[in-house]
């Protein structure tokens, strides 16, 4: 395999897949089974001792997500891949295998609503200490981190407000420490960043999401050390969570990843104008987009992201009631959760994804009741913007003041 050779489109089209092997099917076939037959008794108690190689229980492992496993594993420049039902599952699975009562983890003070709301109901529950630093400026860690942080945990670029971390610099005050580095690379994808290149131990994602790609499945991928993954699978998720990921979800995400740098490409190139249209408005306040020269962490930005992604926030001058008002006219553009489909998608963080947090915690933490979320599609840039246009024109003057 002279895969690491090739490009990043061909790795996520070919790479550890071979028709030949498989009745010459294209496609790799997908394993609908839930077990499978041992050669012989002590076959199957050698498997089960992992002194043998094969697959035993598909919440343990299957062929079908093998493969996907190993094609993470190689875009994220990874020993080794882990499928999960889904993002959450990813995250519950790493944590859970990684953090025990008496532990500290410190996160980013932006996080996604649900791994919010599952740090501080679930992991607080159970004797872990979830402490806020704002790791944007990475020497914030140096006085807060100690022998009792396990991990240090990150999203790059946060949902929603779009801060970004350096991982390089933060990985390495938490390795002096002994900490493991986990980084929810969700919005900006392999393609763009690779956080375990720059550092990081371990990368979760919301496969849901840029990865499938088309708005259709759940999912959830780990990439990180061989041994650190296996850990995970045999406890977090086989044990713990048993967060498994269904073959035929792991045939979309497979499918997803064939087109990801086709449409990263596609999605970036949208992003940019729409961005700078945003800017640009008389409506609108803040924009947070990290391809914006007056985004604070530009250079970061292109440093550390091969492009600036797709992911904006903005804040309309009006406020909440502004940002309803353009939401409820939009036509085209979906007023929707979720993010990286083909589907141009809008939503407001306070009242959704992040109503998680009580909104003395949304102000701590920097999540306006303005901010408003866009995830940019793959349709014609024309008509997203003209969406947006007609929409915003109108949004009463009074607002736009
Ligand atoms: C959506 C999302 C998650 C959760 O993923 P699910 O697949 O919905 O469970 C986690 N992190 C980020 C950054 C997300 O956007």
């Amino acid at each position: 395999m002279t895969d690491h050779l090739k490009g990043f489109a061909t790795r996520a089209i070919h790479h550890a897949y071979d028709p030949l092997q498989n009745e010459g099917a294209l496609t790799p076939p997908l394993h609908l089974t839930s077990t499978f037959a041992f050669e012989s008794a002590e076959a199957g108690g050698e498997m089960f001792a992992g002194e043998r190689a094969g697959h035993i229980y598909s919440r343990i492992s299957n062929p079908t997500l093998d493969l996907l496993e190993r094609r993470i594993a190689l875009l994220e420049g990874a020993e080794a891949g882990l499928a999960l039902a889904s993002g959450m599952g990813s995250i519950t699975a790493a944590l859970w295998t990684l953090l025990s009562p008496g532990d500290e983890i410190i996160v980013d003070k932006t996080l996604y609503g649900c791994t919010f709301a599952y740090m501080h109901h679930g992991l607080s529950k159970f004797g872990i200490t979830v402490t806020h630093v704002d790791l944007t400026e990475p020497d914030n860690l140096i006085p807060v981190i100690s022998g009792k942080t396990r991990v240090v945990y990150f999203e790059t670029p946060a949902n929603p407000n779009m801060r970004l971390v350096d991982i390089a610099a933060v990985s390495k005050i938490a390795h002096e420490a002994g900490a493991t580095v986990v980084v929810d690379n969700t919005y900006a994808t392999p393609y763009l960043t690779r956080p375990i290149e720059l550092g990081a131990d371990l990368v979760l994602h919301s496969a849901t999401k840029y990865l499938g790609g088309h708005g259709d499945v759940v999912a959830g991928l780990i990439a990180g050390r061989a041994e650190q993954v296996q850990e995970i699978r045999l406890v977090g998720m086989k044990d713990m969570t048993g967060a498994v990921m269904a073959p035929f979800n792991a045939m979309l995400i497979l499918r997803g990843l064939k087109t990801l740098a086709l449409r990263m490409d596609r999605h970036c190139a949208s992003a940019q104008p729409v961005a700078e249209w945003l800017e640009a408005h008389p409506a609108v306040g803040e924009v947070y987009f990290p391809g914006l020269t007056s985004f604070a962490q530009h250079d970061l930005a292109r440093q550390q992201m091969a492009k600036p992604g797709a992911m904006i926030a903005f804040e309309l001058k009006g406020g909440l009631e502004a940002g309803r008002n353009m939401m409820n006219r939009l036509q085209m553009i979906g007023r929707a959760v979720s993010l990286g489909d083909a589907e141009t998608l809008i939503q407001h963080p306070a009242t959704m994804t992040h109503s998680t947090y009580t909104p003395e915690e949304r102000a701590a933490h920097g999540i306006t009741d303005g901010l408003i979320r866009l995830s940019v599609g793959l349709e014609d840039i024309e008509d997203i913007l003209a969406d947006l246009d007609q929409a915003l024109s109108g949004v009463p003057a009074s607002m736009a003041a």
